[in-house]
């Protein structure tokens, strides 16, 4: 796939912006033009000039399919709005509902510049397959489940044969190991599926010291904090990105940082369901990598990453009282390069010669975003998802805000007769 995108005022590695000239060739970034020489011979494409563009966002932690559940049990505390609000439709839901809820949470993020995202949800198989036809990349798991009154019959080795014959013709998806936490599973689940993963070797995506209890009863039960039971279980072994982290202890941030488990940060989330504030900053001191997630739109309730940008480096300015913590590129970093590292990717996240083509494009043509001083604070902290003008994966434009040809406009009417068919049939609507 070959692309120009001219005059771009581009967030760059290093902390820096510049205006240029980026030339796409077979999905990579293949010329950065800066100097006025290099860029008088620049082939002319798209021009972006007023316009920010930025590496592609990685939403790390996501259940797009909880679209579906927007705006269900609203006020309740988690274990409440789990076992009283999400859990019963989700019990109801079909592997044609599971498609519908991702198509849909899938063309919210390609419309908010995000072009690759962690997801975990139920009915995997077919989650996968809808994702794969969007064109974002992502990372795909099944979640392993484990009640106290049993596991699920024949759930381990569904986890299992998910990795194992996960495969996507373009290379978009990749299979990861997954449990839903410790508390939702039990010790001898955990060992087997940590047993199997020395065949695949892949990071595990697990929700991690969520809540206060959540992480004090792991320890009544298992005598360790979530993250030293799970390094104890193997399942850290080849590494993983665990949401939340809002409990976790210094000693758990060491263990992360040792076992290249990332922290992914879902400041929305965490504040909806009033779990408190995960200590981003000392985990990066410590040697964290610190990801952002915009959690399921049912705890949200949006899957807007600008608004997650936007709230890490506020929260955490008010409760260290500090101004100078996280500055604007660190909070962009979180959002992109480190996002691709949490998960596997190191061959996205950057604007550099070499990398996937993957890029957010910020119309700078509203006037909250005027006047541009600061490219990078004006993106922390004054544009929204919406105003993400195109969104490029793999060097094929996915999202364009309004011409005809993008994959959004094509199949807009079919995903919305879909999704409005799985909120009937679920008796949400
Ligand atoms: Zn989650």
């Amino acid at each position: 796939m070959n692309l120009v995108l001219n005059n771009c005022l581009m967030i760059l590695p290093g902390r820096k912006s510049a205006v240029g000239d980026i030339v796409v060739t077979n999905g990579k970034i293949d010329k950065i033009l800066i100097s006025p020489e290099e860029r008088a011979s620049s082939p002319r494409g798209i021009d972006l000039s007023g316009a920010i563009v930025m590496p592609g966002i990685v939403d790390a932690h996501c259940h797009a399919p909880m679209t579906l559940l927007r705006g269900v049990g609203g006020g309740l505390p988690l274990k409440r709005w789990l076992e009283e609000a999400i859990f019963p439709i989700e019990a109801r839901m079909t592997d044609e509902d599971v498609a519908a809820g991702m198509t849909w949470g899938a063309m919210e993020l390609l419309a908010g510049g995000v072009t690759c995202v962690a997801d975990m949800y139920e009915h995997s198989l077919a989650g996968a397959a809808a994702l794969a036809e969007t064109g974002i990349k992502a990372n795909v798991c099944r979640p392993g489940l484990a009640f106290s009154d049993g596991t699920p019959k024949g759930r381990l080795e569904e986890c299992i044969d998910f990795v194992r014959n996960f495969s996507d013709p373009n290379n978009r998806l990749v299979a990861d190991i997954c449990i839903h936490s410790e508390y939702l599973t039990n010790e001898k689940f955990c060992r087997a599926l940590a047993e199997a993963n020395r065949e695949f070797t892949r990071p595990l995506n697990v929700h991690v010291s969520e809540t206060k209890r959540e992480h004090e009863e792991c320890i009544a039960r298992h005598g360790k904090t979530p993250i030293a039971y799970l390094a104890e279980t193997g399942l850290l072994d080849y590494g993983g990105y665990a949401a939340h982290c809002v409990w976790c202890t210094d000693d758990d941030f060491k263990i992360m940082a040792d076992r290249n488990v990332s922290l992914v940060h879902n400041p929305s989330s965490n504040m909806k369901l009033a779990s408190g504030f995960a200590r981003v900053c000392r985990a990066a001191e410590l040697g964290v990598n610190v990801a952002l997630g915009t959690d399921g739109p049912a705890s949200n309730d949006n899957l807007d990453m600008f608004e997650e940008m936007h709230l890490t480096s506020l929260i955490h300015k008010g409760v260290l009282l500090d101004p100078t913590v996280l500055s604007p590129w660190e909070v962009i970093e979180m959002a992109t390069v480190n996002g691709a590292k949490a998960l596997g990717r190191y061959d996205t996240g950057e604007i550099a010669v070499g990398k996937a083509a993957d890029l957010c494009v910020v119309a700078l043509d509203k006037p909250h975003l005027n006047p541009c001083v600061d490219a990078a604070n004006l993106i922390v902290h004054s544009a929204h998802a919406s105003d993400v003008a195109m969104t490029i994966v793999d060097g094929r434009i996915v999202y364009e805000r309004s011409p005809e040809q993008s994959w959004i406009d094509i199949n807009h009417e079919r995903a919305e007769f879909d999704f409005e068919m799985s909120l009937r049939r679920l008796k949400i609507k």
